[in-house]
């Protein structure tokens, strides 16, 4: 097997395990400070009504019994044994510390649990958050995921965001300093951004060195400002060939140490508008393999070190 031009997240999980890892997603029942405290209001312009990244979540049950449920799955269909906590959808650390730690705590109690991933805002980690989230750096193997979509002002007030990059530089920076591991989550395809556009988020996410990247490809789902906004042909949507070749052009502008996550996502399949060819998520991720070894590239091949 050809050796992968990227180094992959599950590859990482696999040295530090010793076998593969299990990543399960469970909602835990936040909200997000952009959609209110009972989710009523539509936040970011893509946000799906039942939270970013929510597919195959059994919410509605304890976390403890939303690992169990996947982790039943994941031993039936991989025989796995190890598995990371996900708390994915809405903002993971939108909740005074005692709760964070209640269902923190209540996830790493599930057997076979080697750590955690906790999905947020930047501007939802305040220093009491980021001290509790520091002790579980300490204690398990712990990730940050901060969603960021984009380093342009102009494109984050665009999406309604509700923060900017300064605030992005802030979290990211107190984070770090409490030695924190972080993902920075990235959006390809946004409206309004050129290929320069998005090459210049890739380059601020290289100078800052991310310990892990996920990128996505914009999804318009219905039931969305976006999906109402494509409904009346207001946005363009990449292609898969402009997708794939700008995800090798960032992959080679980030440092080889940085742990991709993710390079593509999985839209829901009843609501997902556009572009309907990222269904086929392994043609893409071949593809993008194939585009780096066409072009006798990989990952850091152009990161520039100060
Ligand atoms: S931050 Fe996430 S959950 Fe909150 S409104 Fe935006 S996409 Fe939705």
């Amino acid at each position: 097997m050809r050796e992968k031009p990227y180094l992959t997240f599950s590859q990482h999980l696999k040295q530090r395990f010793g076998g593969r890892v299990h990543k399960i997603s469970i909602d835990a029942g936040f909200s997000c400070p952009n959609r209110g405290a009972t989710r009523d209001r539509p936040g970011c312009l893509f946000c799906d009504p039942d939270g970013s990244g929510a597919v195959g979540i059994d919410r509605g049950f304890p976390v403890a019994e939303q690992l169990a449920l996947g982790k039943e799955v994941m031993i039936r269909k991989y025989k796995a044994k190890h598995f990371l906590a996900y708390f994915q959808p809405f903002s993971n650390t939108f909740a005074p510390p005692a709760r964070l730690r209640s269902l923190y705590d209540e996830a790493l109690g599930v057997e076979g649990m080697v750590g955690l991933a906790v999905g947020t805002r930047p501007d939802c980690v305040p220093p009491e958050v980021l001290d509790l989230l520091a002790e579980y750096h300490r204690r398990t193997y712990f990730w940050l995921e901060l969603g960021l979509q984009s380093s342009h002002d102009q494109t984050l007030d665009l999406l309604r965001r509700g923060h900017d990059y300064a605030c992005f530089l802030d979290a990211y920076a107190a984070a770090k300093a409490r030695g924190l591991r972080i993902c920075v989550h990235v959006i390809l395809g946004l409206p309004g951004e050129s290929r320069v556009d998005m090459l210049a988020t890739a380059d601020e996410m290289a100078r800052l060195r991310v310990d892990g990247i996920k990128l996505h490809l914009l999804h318009v789902l219905r039931g969305t400002p976006l999906g109402e906004m494509y409904q009346q042909g207001g946005i363009d949507i990449l292609e898969q060939q402009e997708y794939v070749s700008l995800v090798a052009d960032v992959l080679e502008r980030l440092p080889a140490q940085t742990l991709i996550h993710r390079l593509t996502g999985d839209g829901p399949r009843d609501t997902l508008l556009a572009p309907l060819w990222s269904l086929n998520k392994w043609e893409v991720l071949n593809a993008i393999e194939e585009e780096l070894h066409r072009r006798g590239t990989r990952q850091g091949s152009r990161f520039a070190a100060d």
